[in-house]
């Protein structure tokens, strides 16, 4: 676990101290651990309160863009394990901070893959994952403002799985060794769009704005149990959802199985991993995002990402 959670005692502190972003620790006992983040449009390393520029640390071998450094995250993290990259150079500064994916080939999203989810929207937990996309151009930085379009935006925590190697059809068992990095994510739902015909996910989840990613990528080495972690958000500091990924229907390594029987997974790639219950249109009476509200979303071990909603103007 991250010093999130070892260093302040309740949800409230690990959303809204300052240091909880900052102070964390950044490598496990065996030193391979690694948070990549995307730094005004440049990959870095994050270490603690500072920052590693990939491309001048390497010596121009990796980077800048983020997605170069995915494509060849093996060799990356050949490189990083030689402490190569260890002389930070530069301050963190939290509003540089990017979707440390920015352009993923494909981004997959899993719909009703909690139990509790499935329940409270009324419908059967699938046999397979229910996937759909969030399309590339939805996706945002870990503090960018939301732009809501219309009055049915509703809020659904994800954690996200970057993934680092080639993927076809891979077993389950290999699922992790796939995985470069996991962030905390937002699928932020246009409900009135989504259901508008019939059913069109992909479409109502893919406003501009409405996918927020970050703060970093971290390595799931870096994570005690990377297949349980504490997931959760909370709208202008009232939590609403609370969960465990413990309880995901179908984790990360099955989810990297399921989707590698039926197609080619490709460093970069995203899988939007499905969203724990407490969504808003599922309350009575439902509820859903308002412009000034700030959306803070978290997964320990990983940080806490922080969206203002804003009005379509923004
Ligand atoms: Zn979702």
């Amino acid at each position: 676990m991250g010093s999130c959670r070892l260093g302040v005692g309740s949800r409230y502190d690990r959303i809204f101290l300052p240091g909880c972003h900052e102070g964390v620790a950044t490598r496990g006992p065996e030193g391979t651990a690694v948070r990549l983040a995307n730094a005004a449009g440049r990959a870095v390393l994050v270490l603690e309160s500072r920052i590693v520029d990939i491309e001048t640390a390497s010596g121009g071998r990796f980077g800048p863009d983020p997605m170069d450094v995915l494509a060849e995250w093996d060799e990356f993290r050949a490189w990083e394990a030689t402490g190569a990259s260890k002389a930070a150079t530069a301050r963190l500064v939290e509003s540089d901070l990017r979707c440390p994916v920015p352009r993923p080939r494909q981004v997959f999203a899993i719909g009703l893959n909690y139990r509790d989810h499935a329940a409270e929207s009324g419908m059967a937990v699938p046999e397979v994952p229910a996937t759909f996309t969030k399309f590339p151009a939805s996706l945002s930085g870990p503090f960018d403002d939301i732009p809501l379009v219309g009055e049915t935006n509703d809020w659904e925590v994800e954690l996200v799985a970057a993934i680092g190697r080639r993927a076809d059809r891979v077993a389950e068992r290999e699922g992790w060794s796939h995985v470069a990095g996991l962030a905390v994510g937002q699928d932020i739902s246009d409900r009135h769009l989504q259901f508008a015909a019939g059913s069109q996910f992909s479409l109502g989840k893919s406003r501009r704005g409405y996918g927020p990613v970050g703060p970093w990528l971290v390595t799931p080495d870096e994570l005690g149990d990377p297949d349980d972690l504490a997931i959760g958000c909370a709208v202008d500091g009232e939590t609403v959802q609370d969960a465990r990924t413990s309880d995901l229907v179908f984790g990360v390594p099955r989810l990297v199985a399921e989707l590698s029987a039926v197609m080619t997974l490709f460093p970069g790639d995203l899988i939007f991993t499905g969203t724990p219950s407490g969504v808003g249109f599922a309350r009575q009476p439902p509820r859903f995002l308002r412009a000034g509200q700030l959306l803070a979303s978290w997964v320990d071990g990983i940080g806490t990402i922080r969206n203002r909603c804003a009005g379509e103007d923004a």
